[in-house]
């Protein structure tokens, strides 16, 4: 096999060199004018941002995770009080509720990989004060159900939108549904810069002034210290980046779109896979498919199978749900349909870079897996 028939999950150097020339010029720019930390192309790209989103407002942060934690400050989380997420997410968003001085509560998933409501209403107790669902994949969780249970025992509501930057449910985006969201602009995010990079988005002005004074040691616009703050900023020249980027970006999602299509197609009929829902024209999710992630049988030798054909997959998070790290005092079990998912998920190349060819020999290799 050579270099050139291997299919990366993910093509780290593309994202570079697919546009060296346009990104050494805002280099250039950025750097001769010397805008490093929060200067007009932060604040320019924030308004886009939020306009885009039709929130209040959007704060460029440091990254994602910084994101959640200032947005559940933000949502006035204190100390000791827990906060119910969905047990398949990364553990950075049980890590910033952790940090943020709370209790997180990981509760199963429910058919549709995402927070399960009924789960989060079992888990409430005289603790809690919060629900942070995960708008995981590029999918929004069904909201209705979730404000339902958050209204029902007087809960704020924190998104982690990572992953899900333009994905809808009726229509509104991830991540303003609730007090806060947070978006991820980790390179291999659907918009990704050359770095760590968050935005916190903010359903009323207040929570943006909030998370802006959180962000940068306490200041508000004037410098004066108005609260305990901290160092979470996004660099301007990364904010120049996703500007740019970010003009491009409905043409980012279609093309995602048009991929996980065309993954649709071609293994739907394969009855020892489960496929996650193909995207939909005015349904009540729009998917912007950070990721493809589907059920297999056999899960791992078809992955042994695929790296032998030089087809890159993942497992997400490593494997582990978060109940499932027992080191950081999580009970292990108690997410029956979540530990059943991790036996069997496994994650495709969904990325700019894959070609339509390269997709359907992805395709080949797994029907030829399964005879068929
Ligand atoms: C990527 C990701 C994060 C963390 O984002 P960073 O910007 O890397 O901090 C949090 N939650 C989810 C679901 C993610 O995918």
């Amino acid at each position: 096999m050579t270099t050139d028939d291997r299919i990366p999950f993910f093509n780290y150097p593309a994202l570079f060199t697919a546009e060296e020339e346009r990104l050494l010029d805002i280099v250039r720019d950025v750097g001769r004018r010397g805008a490093f930390i929060q200067q007009r192309d932060l604040a320019e790209f924030e308004t886009t941002l939020a306009r885009s989103l039709a929130s209040a407002d959007a704060v460029g942060v440091a990254n994602a995770t910084d994101g959640i934690e200032l947005a559940l400050l933000a949502a006035g989380l204190e100390p000791g009080g827990e906060v119910i997420i969905c047990s398949h997410t990364m553990i950075a968003t049980a890590a910033a509720v952790h940090f943020a001085g709370g209790i997180p509560v990981p509760v199963d998933m429910g058919d549709d990989g995402l927070l399960d409501p009924a789960a989060a209403a079992a888990a409430v107790t005289p603790r809690t004060v919060g629900i942070l669902p995960t708008h995981l994949n590029g999918r929004t969780c069904t909201m209705t159900a979730i404000q339902e249970v958050a209204d029902r025992h007087r809960l704020f509501v924190v998104e982690d939108a990572a992953q899900a930057l333009g994905s809808r449910f009726r229509g509104r985006a991830a991540g303003t549904f609730g007090v806060a969201g947070a978006i991820s602009f980790y390179p291999a995010k659907v918009l990704g810069c050359l770095g760590d990079g968050g935005a916190v988005v903010c359903r009323e002005a207040t929570a943006g002034e909030a998370v802006r004074q959180l962000r940068d040691h306490g200041r508000d616009r004037d410098g004066v210290i108005r609260r305990w703050g901290r160092n979470s900023r996004l660099d301007n020249l990364q904010a120049a980046i996703l500007a740019d980027r970010f003009a491009g970006y409905d043409r980012i999602v279609r093309r995602r779109r048009e991929l996980a299509a065309r993954y649709h197609a071609q293994l739907h009929d394969l009855a020892a896979l489960r496929l996650p829902p193909p995207p939909i024209e005015n349904g009540d999710h729009f998917d912007i498919y950070q990721n493809y992630e589907l059920e297999a049988d056999r899960r791992d030798a078809l992955r042994e199978h695929l790296a032998g054909r030089g087809v890159g997959t993942l497992i997400q998070w490593g494997g582990t749900p978060v109940h499932g790290f027992r080191t950081l005092g999580f009970a292990g079990t108690g997410c029956p349909r979540t530990e059943a998912f991790f036996r069997r998920c496994l994650m495709l190349p969904l990325n700019m870079t894959l070609t339509d060819a390269q997709q359907d020999r992805v395709c080949r290799e797994i029907r030829g897996f399964y005879g068929g």
